[in-house]
């Protein structure tokens, strides 16, 4: 099986970049994806997110060694992961009120959070399961590009397994957020090309209160919504060949948007490209 690193090296589609385009914004996707601009900062909860998927990594390690991370070691470590991606990120946006020492007390008390939830009668199976699998639609056509992706965790309790994925948040979920959610719908799709099993898909979310609370969304998929899936995938690659690329106005996701400056600038360029078009 190889990485992560090995799959990404040929064009393919990710999760997140499924993601992004459809759900996120198209603009921002051909800023980052095609046009490739260089980003003007790093938002906080991208920074955060890495040192907080780090500091996971190395407790699902622990855990599939057998070992029972303690949690001051794990809070620890998330403290110095996140010096480091700070020293890495260099420009990182923080949210009001924030600076990069409260952000380390967040992350351990979230980091001990995690730690405390753990059923220690759950196995680890893997960590950082990478995949590539063709995506192929309900007719057997085959789409030039696979889908790549890497799952955080398998676990098994008694004889069953799930995929598990540890997510932050600011808010407790929505009930039906893990059952529309895009990734799981990745994650078994690619299970069931691999391994021709259907398991269930475990949210290990975080939710960012004064004193942090675990939550857990455990979520299955269909065959149709595979179908439907691979379809979204088709349909983005057609908009994507023809240049539709539309910024999303009123998203959630423009504050932490790092190309403000070429969004604002967009609707200029696009005119005076049609107009020398027309001309
Ligand atoms: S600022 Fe908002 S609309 Fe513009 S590219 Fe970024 S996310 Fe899209």
């Amino acid at each position: 099986m190889g990485t992560i690193n090995d799959y990404r090296d040929r064009e393919h589609w990710s999760f997140s970049a499924i993601n992004q385009f459809l759900n996120i914004c198209s603009l921002q996707f051909f800023f980052d994806r095609i046009a490739r601009l260089p980003k003007a900062f790093t938002p906080v909860s991208l920074s955060f997110g890495s040192a907080f998927h780090r500091t996971c990594e190395w407790i699902g390690m622990m855990r599939k060694d057998g070992h029972q991370p303690k949690k001051a070691d794990a809070c620890e470590l998330f403290h110095t992961l996140w010096g480091r991606q700070v020293a890495e990120d260099g420009e990182i946006r923080y949210d009001e009120e924030q600076d990069q020492e409260s952000v380390s007390t967040q992350g351990r008390a979230m980091i001990g959070c995690l730690v405390d939830g753990m059923d220690p009668d759950e196995q680890v199976v893997s960590v950082n399961e990478a995949f590539a699998v063709p995506l192929v639609d309900a007719q057997g056509n085959v789409s030039d590009k696979p889908l790549v992706g890497e799952i955080d965790c398998r676990v098994s309790k008694g004889g069953k397994q799930a995929l598990v994925d540890c997510k932050t948040s600011g808010r407790r979920w929505p009930k039906d957020q893990a059952d529309k959610s895009l990734q799981p719908t990745v994650y078994l799709y690619a299970e069931r090309q691999l391994y021709g099993q259907d398991i269930p898909v475990r949210f290990d979310v975080i939710v960012k209160n004064k004193t942090p609370v675990m939550e857990q969304h455990v979520t299955t998929r269909t065959v149709d919504q595979f179908h439907r899936m691979v379809e979204l995938v088709k349909m983005s690659e057609r908009m994507i060949q023809t240049g539709h690329f539309l910024p999303s106005e009123q998203s959630f996701y423009c504050a932490g948007c790092p190309h403000q400056v070429a969004c604002r600038a967009w609707h200029r360029e696009a005119a005076r490209v049609t107009v020398g078009m027309a001309a």
